[in-house]
């Protein structure tokens, strides 16, 4: 079975992105989260900024960007962006989630 197909049945994984790291270069498929998360996640709620985003990263970019902006605070959005998505697209082309997942990231566009 593929992963994806996987994870929707065991319940904990419906839509999950390619992440982009605009400053490192390093990309993710962010498919290891413990969190429900779907498209409203990414685009609306709190994976819609480099917060939560930076977790998936490996190279230590939470600790970065916590470190410049302060822990407790939104660190905004400035480098993780999405490139691709996978999983339950809810129907919308993946153009479309895509370019709304990223809608926050005004330098990314
Ligand atoms: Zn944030």
């Amino acid at each position: 079975m593929n992963p994806a197909k996987l994870h929707r049945r065991r319940g904990i994984c419906r839509m999950y992105p390619t992440l982009l790291d605009t400053k490192t270069g390093e990309t993710v498929i962010a498919d290891k989260y413990l969190w429900d998360r779907d498209f409203f996640w990414w685009s609306e709620g709190n994976g819609s900024c480099d917060c939560n985003r930076s977790i998936a990263m490996k190279n230590g970019s939470r600790e970065e960007l916590t470190e410049k902006f302060g822990d407790g605070m939104c660190v905004g959005c400035h480098r993780i962006i999405v490139i691709d998505i996978h999983g339950d697209l809810e129907g919308m082309t993946k153009a479309k989630i895509i370019t709304k997942m990223n809608s926050e990231y005004p330098n990314m566009r």
